[in-house]
């Protein structure tokens, strides 16, 4: 095949050709006549292809739009690969072997034909509407949401009703006599992003995971030929969802069904562009091909009530319920990125039971988690049981702040859009780029800091934003994304582009994110290296941070436009709350010293105890001579507002010894209710060593000993500290060579010195009469207040499949001081959960209430 583009009777004389040389492997049906009496094609491609229609099956439509080229030349590229090597790839042999591609390389040859002879910007289909205009948008002329458009001219006029046209209705037929299909592409240009399908609500689907995990597993595929990311995009709100196409049809039908938007034009360069998306997108296909058993009636049943328990800083459990069980294994995945693959890159455990100890985690950090059922001898998989998100807990030490972009502060400035600008703050999505109307666009953030305190030293900072949904979006493998933080006070307004575009940068922030990995629909995010972190610590003090994104500021050659638009949650556009701009801040804060004497110094020898002096080693007989002190921790600040992070014990010796002998000393944290007597101490419950042992050398050479806390003394002490108990000692000598008389001397001023910081330990309790209502068409949560001086707030979480089990676990509805909050995008139709948590300012969050959304109650 020529590496050029194909018209359509070259296309059909492929098919043919390759149905003619390989007939066990293809056969090319008819499936229906267009307008213009073309033949439109479907080809079956299966191992034994006359029982094609017996084994699981994956549709593909190509060139629904007539000038979207790319759908008929992947095709027929892909059913040349898939021919020549199905005897090679044995991962492609065994798809081959238990399942079937359905291929629709051009659902519209009429429009293809006259795209490609005529005027290359068409679309429709060539149906004489009667009224002096042609074509229908057979992407609107499929019966789900379809509209009824009496504009017969529009691009997208959906004709005059679902299915009035050959092309949509004949692959209609196809699906409805062909239940065994199992996933669907509709393959468009442009944008290279993917639009899996999507109920006509804003609610999370069942499947939902099962078609961003797919999108996201081809996109791997993708990124190892190209390097490029695609976009997923899927259910936000509130987006124009499409009426009448393709994709919603097949998705009613039960199919797993997405849209792939490829290239950055409809018809670009051949060679240097389109080759480059049909040789990303063959890999992806092949692996597609390779899930379509998993979603068919051999597959083993999805995971029931996937979900996480005892969540701690760096471990968590993850149960779920399961039937069935000798034949079946679960594989669980895990990811730090929003709509990642769930592969072997993400695969972290293949296990048997019902749970799940994740270990080693990094704290205050979010997690994306699913799971599959494997059956192990079939090797067929189940769907994804709906993804889990989690934030793991903090550290003893640390404090996070989520802290959403500030309305007034946050908006796009163009360079020739002037006094404009002013308007597009707190209303508008980001602009980043460069397009000929608007000129260079520079992004501008901006956050408070009144919720973080001034002795915060921050040690993890992120700033996340969300691009939008934009079909249109040309994004040309060009120029770069960037964050900066702009030095306060170098800048006059910053609604004014000139001021923006020159003001002092403090650097730019994380990693560029470049041209083709900046993705539609997925959270991207910039990391601040601790040197950023140590730049944003210094606006701490001014109150507020701005920063500038900043796209490129030349268009690629030929091109108009060169630009991503972000949400930024507020005014018309924005998607709510759930899509503000985000700077997500670890930190911990001053700590504090206390140095506390011992309260007791004791000698305990088998002969006699002395008080008031502090001995150890051995006395003439060889017997040990114990020295044993406490500490009063009452003088430490309360154990509820306070977390000690590091504890030493400071001792010096008083006397040296000239000749060294093999004498250690170790200090033991003890449990002793009584040290009246030798055997008390000898029958002492050891809790911990502190730090390491000491030699005569070193009490010889070192001005003093500091023996460090470990962490599970350390542990201890604070329950002591909680408890009010008294913190005890011991320090004992060691000598492999029974050494007697020997005896060293520590001098009174001993001390443990205590470093703590002041941070609150336990959370406020949780909302009570937490229940819902109905109000101007939304659904209505309320609760009532926590009077606690702790509280600062309630974060409310929807969960369309479980009742949320933590704060991440689901959509954020809310988060502020208010007793009650609607949920704009909710449908009064779906059953839902919405779990309300009370928060205080480190943020520790209360155990949660939850209501039960049950659409056939009334409220
Ligand atoms: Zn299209």
């Amino acid at each position: 095949m020529k590496n050029q583009y194909q018209s359509y009777q070259e296309s059909l004389d492929f098919l043919y050709t390759m149905q003619k040389k390989h007939p066990h492997l293809i056969e090319v049906i008819k499936i229906g006549t267009t307008y213009e009496e073309r033949d439109i094609v479907l080809v079956k491609i299966s191992q034994g292809v006359h029982e094609a229609d017996q084994k699981p099956a994956m549709l593909f439509t190509g060139t629904v739009h007539a000038r979207e080229w790319i759908g008929n030349e992947l095709a027929l590229k892909f059913i040349e690969y898939v021919a020549n090597n199905q005897f090679v790839d044995p991962s492609l042999e065994k798809s081959l072997k238990e399942s079937t591609l359905y291929m629709v390389p051009c659902l519209n040859p009429d429009g293809f034909e006259y795209s490609r002879k005529h005027f290359s910007f068409w679309r429709k289909n060539r149906r004489d509407n009667g009224d002096g205009t042609v074509g229908v948008d057979l992407n609107r002329n499929f019966s789900i949401g379809w509209s009824k458009n009496s504009n017969t001219s529009s691009n997208i006029y959906g004709g005059e009703a679902p299915f009035s046209e050959a092309e949509s209705r004949a692959i209609k037929d196809f699906v409805d006599t062909h239940n065994n299909i199992t996933i669907a592409f509709d393959y468009h240009s442009q944008g290279n992003v993917f639009f899996p399908a999507h109920k006509f609500n804003h609610e999370a689907e069942l499947n939902g995971t099962d078609m961003n995990a797919l999108c996201a597993n081809m996109n791997d595929e993708i990124f190892k030929i190209t390097g490029r990311k695609y976009g997923i995009h899927r259910g936000k709100p509130p987006a124009q969802l499409i009426s009448g196409s393709g994709r919603e049809y097949y998705y009613s039908k039960g199919i797993i069904s997405t849209v792939v938007e490829v290239g950055t034009k409809n018809i670009p360069d051949y060679m240097k562009s389109m080759s480059s998306s049909i040789n990303e997108n063959i890999p992806a296909l092949k692996y597609a091909f390779t899930e379509v058993v998993n979603y068919s009636k051999k597959a083993p049943p999805r995971v029931n009530s996937f979900s996480i328990s005892n969540v701690q800083a760096t471990s968590l459990t993850l149960v779920w319920e399961y039937e069935e069980r000798d034949i079946i294994c679960f594989e669980i995945f895990r990811s730090l990125e929003d709509k990642d693959a769930c592969n072997n890159r993400t695969l972290i455990a293949t296990v048997g039971g019902n749970s799940f100890e994740d270990t080693d985690l990094n704290s205050s950090t979010n997690y994306n988690y699913t799971i599959r059922a494997v059956n192990k001898k079939s090797g067929y998989k189940s769907p994804f049981a709906p993804i889990v998100k989690v934030r793991t807990a903090l550290e003893d030490d640390e404090f996070f702040k989520l802290i959403f972009a500030n309305k007034s502060g946050t908006g796009y400035v163009g360079q020739y859009t002037a006094e404009q600008n002013r308007s597009h703050f707190g209303l508008n999505s980001l602009f980043v780029g460069v397009n000929k109307t608007k000129g260079i666009c520079n992004g501008v953030v901006s956050f408070d800091f009144d919720s973080l305190p001034s002795d915060a030293i921050i040690k993890e900072a992120r700033v996340y934003l969300y691009p939008m949904n934009r079909v249109g979006a040309k994004i040309e493998k060009f120029g770069e994304w960037n964050l900066s933080l702009m030095k306060s006070g170098s800048f006059s307004e910053v609604t004014d582009f000139n001021a923006i575009e020159t003001a002092k940068t403090k650097g730019t922030i994380g990693q560029a994110i470049k041209s083709h990995n900046l993705t539609q629909g997925i959270w991207n995010f910039w990391e601040f290296s601790s040197h950023e972190c140590a730049l944003l610590q210094e606006e701490i003090a001014m109150g507020k941070a701005h920063f500038r994104i900043d796209g490129p500021k030349e268009l690629p050659d030929g091109e108009d436009s060169q630009m991503m638009q972000f949400d930024i949650g507020y005014g018309q556009f924005g998607g709510g709350i759930h899509y503000r701009p985000i700077l997500d801040v670890k930190y911990t804060v001053t700590e504090h010293k206390i140095k506390l004497p011992a309260s007791t110094q004791t000698t305990i020898a088998k002969e006699k105890v002395e008080e008031n002096i502090l001995k150890s080693g051995f006395d003439k007989e060889g017997n040990r001579i114990y020295g044993y002190l406490d500490f009063d921790l009452s003088e430490l600040p309360s154990s509820d507002e306070t977390v000690i992070t590091k504890c030493a014990l400071k001792i010096t010796n008083s006397n040296i010894f000239k000749k060294k002998r093999d004498v250690r000393y170790y200090i033991e944290l003890v449990e002793l209710d009584d040290v009246g007597s030798y055997e008390d101490i000898k029958n002492r419950d050891k809790i911990e060593y502190i730090g390491y042992e000491v030699s005569e050398g070193d009490l010889n050479t070192k001005e003093y000993q500091y023996f460090n806390f470990d962490t599970l003394s350390k542990l201890t002490l604070d329950t002591m500290h909680q408890e009010g108990k008294k913190l005890k000692l011991v320090i004992r000598a060691v000598s492999s060579k029974g050494v007697k008389s020997r005896v060293v001397s520590w001098k009174s001023d001993v001390e443990l010195v205590v470093k703590y910081i002041k941070k609150r330990r336990t959370p406020p309790n949780k909302a009570e009469k937490f229940y819902i209502t109905k109000e101007n068409g939304m659904i209505k949560l309320n609760w009532d207040r926590v009077k606690e001086e702790s509280v600062t707030g309630y974060y409310v979480v929807r969960n369309s499949f479980h009742p949320p089990q933590h704060f991440t676990d689901g959509v954020k509805i809310y988060g502020g001081s208010d007793t009650y909050t609607y949920d704009n995008f909710a449908s009064y139709e779906k059953e839902k959960y919405y779990t309300v948590f009370t928060y205080d300012e480190v943020p520790n969050f209360s155990e949660g209430a939850t209501v039960h959304y049950n659409p056939l109650e009334k409220y």
